[in-house]
């Protein structure tokens, strides 16, 4: 399928003169139609919760947005927990499946009232200490088949080779010993597959869980009232591949519920998920300018944003398909490196790209930005992070959160000593 960038060249023209590029930009009419089809495609499941993944963006004013749909967050750290206290969630709408937990964090979720989901049976005593000796009545577990994940088109994913979750009886024997102490409600989690982009994904591993499920409140006899199934849902980079049909997903976890759970008694269980990428990442762009061409073994552009904006195809390769704005008709005759200004060789957006000839000063829109973007931005080589701004359903442009300034990056050493130096 052809992508096609939610701003046009004259938009963006309009844009850069307050807000210079680089910047990412987010489409508020594309994350509320989303966010309206997945509510619709779980409806049929009375107690359904999406738990957004905050890690995938973490900026408050796009949570937001998905709250007004019933939506919580999924935290996995003290600041992304401080994010859901900051929107007023209330506790149960506030996830938190961390691993290598700091006590402090337990903690903290427990005072907001959080659901803690347990990354091994080894965490139990430790975030009991850190709750005050006291376990939350209502708490989760996060499961881990082992093996491989497969599904029709082969092996997905490998979660023998993952560090999260636990195994089957270890699983069961952390549901015997929380009851003990006093949770009365349990859930259980498994996170399995990453970027899944197939209908097959979730089906698959609801029917699994609820097999589980089944079979865990049938040995244990503790009450399973939820079955979280967690990220995952994947979204197509590529302009080859074929979107997930979120409600061909709803109505295919919605048959295994009914093929499994609701004979065995268990039909009131609500379906938890914690998707990430697949509600927020085809509504975010990075917008950039190219600067500079350069002619060697290879041709290059470079362009005014770096990894340091967008870490995904540095890190894994990721493809980020790339749309030179007002030439979206125009013949790619060329074939290009799109980089950055990073002293790292793996800087770079795109690699051997077949583009429409690029000018200076051409904007270009990097897709599917939206999800762990930004968000997974750093500091190397002092670059700073940039501006965040939403596209409004009436077209009007909100800045969401301004762009790091000299002074932001100084701010953490002591100020009178050098900040100063430099009147900031
Ligand atoms: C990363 C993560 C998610 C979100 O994953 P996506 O692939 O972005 O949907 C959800 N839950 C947990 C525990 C995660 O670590």
């Amino acid at each position: 399928m052809r992508k096609t960038p939610f701003v046009t060249k004259e938009q963006v023209a309009e844009i850069v003169k307050k807000y210079p590029t680089p910047f990412h930009i987010y489409d508020e009419k594309g994350i509320r139609q989303n966010a309206e089809a997945v509510k619709k495609a779980f409806s049929w499941n009375e107690g359904f919760c999406e738990y957004f993944a905050v890690k995938a963006n973490p900026n408050p004013y796009l949570i937001r947005i998905l709250n007004e749909y019933g939506f919580g967050t999924d935290c996995s750290s003290m600041t992304e927990l401080m994010i859901s206290k900051a929107l007023d969630l209330p506790g149960e709408k506030i996830m938190f499946s961390s691993n290598e937990t700091p006590a402090a964090e337990y903690t903290y979720a427990k005072e907001i009232g959080a659901i803690i989901n347990l990354d091994d049976i080894t965490h139990i005593e430790f975030c009991e200490e850190a709750c005050g000796g006291q376990l939350p009545k209502t708490m989760s577990c996060r499961y881990n088949p082992g093996g491989v994940f497969q599904m029709s088109n082969g092996i997905m994913d490998n979660p023998g080779d993952a560090k999260y979750g636990m195994t089957k009886p270890q699983l069961k024997e952390a549901f015997t010993i929380m009851h003990q102490k006093g949770v009365e409600e349990f859930g259980i989690h498994a996170f399995l597959a990453s970027n899944t982009v197939t209908n097959e994904y979730y089906p698959k591993l609801a029917r699994e869980l609820f097999e589980l499920a089944v079979e865990v409140a049938r040995d244990t006899g503790v009450h399973i009232g939820f079955i979280n199934l967690s990220g995952g849902v994947g979204i197509p980079y590529r302009p080859d591949q074929e979107p997930n049909d979120i409600q061909v997903i709803g109505d295919g976890v919605h048959k295994a519920f009914d093929e499994v759970l609701v004979p065995a008694g268990m039909g009131d269980i609500k379906i938890f998920a914690e998707m990430g990428r697949f509600m927020m990442g085809p509504y975010g762009a990075l917008v950039t300018t190219a600067i500079h061409e350069k002619h060697t073994y290879k041709e290059y552009i470079g362009v005014d944003a770096c990894a340091v904006n967008l870490m995904r195809p540095a890190m894994y390769g990721a493809y980020h398909h790339v749309t030179v704005l007002g030439k979206e008709e125009v013949e790619p005759t060329e074939t290009y490196d799109v980089v950055g200004s990073l002293c790292e060789n793996n800087d770079k957006f795109a690699i051997d790209r077949k583009l429409p000839k690029i000018e200076m000063g051409d904007y270009l829109v990097i897709h599917d930005t939206g999800a762990h973007g930004y968000s997974m931005g750093y500091s190397y080589n002092g670059k700073l992070k940039s501006a965040e701004l939403l596209l409004k359903e009436d077209g009007s442009v909100q800045l969401i959160r301004r762009k790091e300034e000299p002074k932001d990056y100084f701010a953490t050493l002591d100020v009178t000593e050098f900040a100063s130096k430099l009147g900031l």
